[in-house]
């Protein structure tokens, strides 16, 4: 049940969720879609259709947020087009998530990708002590593909094109080179090789109730995969909630080299979908922001970097929520063990929270400030 798409009753009416949306502005964390999303906009787009493939609704985009009100988003895009054909929705909940961003102004980023993806930019440094607490380090980029829609807005058939189209990408990988890999797919897949995957940080764990109402999970498993390299240290989340998420991770601290393995197997993919479809533009981009992708969190740059840190004491001291507080303060985030809506088991995922207006390497900074602050922390307990 967790993986089937479930529309809030009034919702699927086409009818404002008045009931829903009074209480969920009683609460103290209430989505961005809630706030957004008043009765008088509601009334103003709830018949309009994006210009998409997707044919996008404000009903289906604000599912998530209606039904879990203390969803932080609550609101996914259906295509590319619904962003703009949504704007006096989308644009305030874009600039409430990512303060300071103004969608008048754009972002406004300089140099190439590989040059703001380029490590020796960066101009901070894990601290010895952050470095002797954390396990590992994972830099992805959320990117979608042009020629399709959204995945909430997708259907079976979009979702088994873009793995197919996917798999003619990763052969076209040299095999003399470190990122050649094998895609896996979830329906070859024993549920037994799946868990592992899972359990080892490899692979999205799938049937999470905020991303099944937002459409993500439809058609499951079908089109689902990872791709990963010999070493796993380049992975591929093929259609989890973006087409793709390209990761690069490995044990340890070294953040200038995953980060360089990043900007090289980006360039890489994007290269191997323009062969394999001789396309040029393929990866979704807005003039405003940069990647499009199906949550508004995500837009920009699409990137989040993170350690994962051990803190015990912090933890014991503080509890996860005021770590998380803290780490807002200086731009980041902290989710648990397993990534996001998860719980903390032992270590916490310490990342940028920031994806938009800001080249790539200066969120790397924001993760490490974050990192070097908790262990500082840790440190004086
Ligand atoms: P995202 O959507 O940003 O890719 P999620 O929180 O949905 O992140 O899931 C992240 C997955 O990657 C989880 O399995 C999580 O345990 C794993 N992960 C995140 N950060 C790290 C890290 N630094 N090292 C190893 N695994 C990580
Ligand atoms: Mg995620």
């Amino acid at each position: 049940p967790d993986y089937d798409f479930q529309f809030e009753a009034s919702l699927a009416k086409n009818e404002y969720p008045s009931a829903k949306m009074d209480a969920a502005r009683g609460r103290e964390h209430t989505s961005l879609a809630a706030q957004v999303c008043t009765e008088a906009l509601w009334d103003k787009l709830k018949d309009k259709k994006s210009s998409g493939p997707a044919h996008w609704t404000l009903a289906r985009a604000i599912n998530t947020g209606v039904m879990y009100p203390e969803s932080f988003v609550g609101c996914h895009a259906g295509d590319r087009e619904s962003y703009d054909d949504f704007a006096e929705f989308f644009y305030p909940v874009i600039e409430a998530y990512h303060k300071g961003f103004s969608m008048e102004k754009g972002s406004d980023l300089q140099g190439t990708p590989s040059e703001r993806m380029d490590p020796e930019r960066i101009r901070v440094e894990l601290s010895d002590s952050a470095q002797s607490k954390i396990i590992s380090t994972r830099i992805r980029v959320a990117r979608n593909l042009s020629m399709f829609p959204l995945n909430p807005g997708g259907t079976r058939e979009s979702r088994e094109a873009i793995a197919d189209l996917m798999e003619q990408v990763y052969a076209t990988i040299p095999d003399g080179s470190d990122l050649k890999g094998t895609l896996y797919r979830h329906t070859t897949m024993t549920d037994e090789e799946r868990q592992q995957l899972i359990d080892d940080h490899f692979l999205f764990r799938g049937g999470d109730r905020m991303q099944a109402a937002s459409g993500y999970h439809e058609h499951w498993p079908h089109g689902r995969g990872v791709y990963l390299s010999r070493d796993k240290q380049f992975v591929n989340w093929v259609n989890e909630g973006d087409h793709l998420r390209i990761i690069s991770m490995e044990q340890g601290g070294d953040v200038k080299g995953v980060f360089s393995r990043l900007s090289r197997a980006a360039a890489a993919i994007e290269a191997g979908v323009q062969q394999a479809t001789g396309e040029t533009d393929v990866f979704m981009l807005h003039p405003k922001f940069g990647a499009v992708t199906c949550c508004p969190s995500n837009i920009g740059t699409g990137m989040r970097g993170s350690v994962h840190i051990l803190v015990p004491k912090l933890i014991e001291a503080i509890g996860f929520e005021e770590i998380d507080a803290l780490c807002r303060a200086r731009n980041g985030q902290a989710r648990g063990s397993s990534g996001e809506h998860s719980a903390v088991v032992d270590r916490i995922d310490v990342s940028n929270w920031r994806r938009i207006g800001l080249p790539e390497y200066e969120l790397v900074e924001d993760m490490i400030n974050c990192a070097n602050y908790l262990a500082e922390r840790e440190d004086a307990l």
